[in-house]
């Protein structure tokens, strides 16, 4: 190994050691020797040189009534679920930047979920609600990208739908701002707009479950750790896009987000 290659794998061991949790290796990665590298997925953190270590991504489901109710569900009997995506279906997007987003495999019903990704500096099992904005370290944007012709037919069958959701690329986000200096985000726009046309424009304050509610309802069947980011679910007007296809959202207080899908 070069001895350059060395010093780039310390320093990324380095980003790994500070997520590690109870749930992994008992043997430090830090000094277990690996028959090969795995990248840790990381966000860049605005306005810092730091980035931030992603250990799970969660996402609530049909957490806005009027989706809820486009999807086929009654908001007002359901409490929250959550799914998961691999870390590594992280697509970070640039502020300023339209990255291209690969239109993938297997799907003709490609959809797009504009949603506030809350993103947590501290763990917690069983949080209260009053207390589980303390866990919020910073927050960004993001698309929960879906195969919707998979999740559907996958739920039809009561089998996971995984290769709907959790799929490579699936999670497109922005940098991540920290809480320092953005305060809470409880209410305020969201809109994502399609080739310039609006398609999805609601207010976040019409969140079923609010970001505190979803991380204590998490934490009683997680346990939560620094790292863990939350979609914090979409509102209503999912749609299709198609190669070709520029896909802009927005949330007051943050800067917008751009892809364009190839
Ligand atoms: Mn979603």
């Amino acid at each position: 190994m070069e001895r350059r290659d060395f010093f780039q794998q310390t320093a990324v061991m380095g980003t790994v050691g500070a997520g590690l949790t109870a749930c992994a290796s008992t043997v430090p990665l830090s000094i277990a020797k690996t028959p090969f590298n795995v990248v840790p997925v990381t966000i860049p953190v605005v306005g810092s040189d730091e980035v931030f270590p992603v250990r799970r991504i969660y996402c609530i489901g049909r957490n806005y009534a009027a989706h809820s109710r486009e999807m086929g569900s009654d908001p007002t009997r359901e409490p929250p679920f959550f799914f998961q995506k691999p870390t590594d279906a992280i697509q970070y997007v640039p502020i300023g930047k339209v990255e291209d987003h690969p239109y993938p495999t297997l799907t003709k019903n490609y959809h797009y979920e504009a949603e506030l990704v809350a993103c947590l500096g501290k763990g917690e099992k069983n949080i209260p609600v009053a207390d589980a904005l303390d866990l919020v370290w910073g927050y960004s944007l993001g698309l929960d990208m879906t195969r919707r012709d998979l999740q559907r037919a996958l739920g039809d069958e009561k089998k996971p739908w995984e290769i709907g959701k959790s799929f490579d690329r699936s999670a497109p986000i922005g940098p991540i701002h920290k809480v320092a200096q953005t305060g809470h985000f409880k209410q305020g726009t969201i809109w994502l707009k399609v080739n310039g046309q609006t398609k999805q424009n609601a207010n976040l304050n019409q969140m079923i479950w609010s970001v505190g509610e979803q991380i204590s309802k998490l934490s009683e069947a997680f346990e939560l750790f620094p790292g863990d980011i939350i979609y914090s679910g979409t509102p209503e007007n999912v749609g299709p896009v198609v190669r070709g296809d520029l896909i802009e959202m927005h949330i007051d207080g943050l800067p917008n987000l751009s892809v364009r899908i190839v």
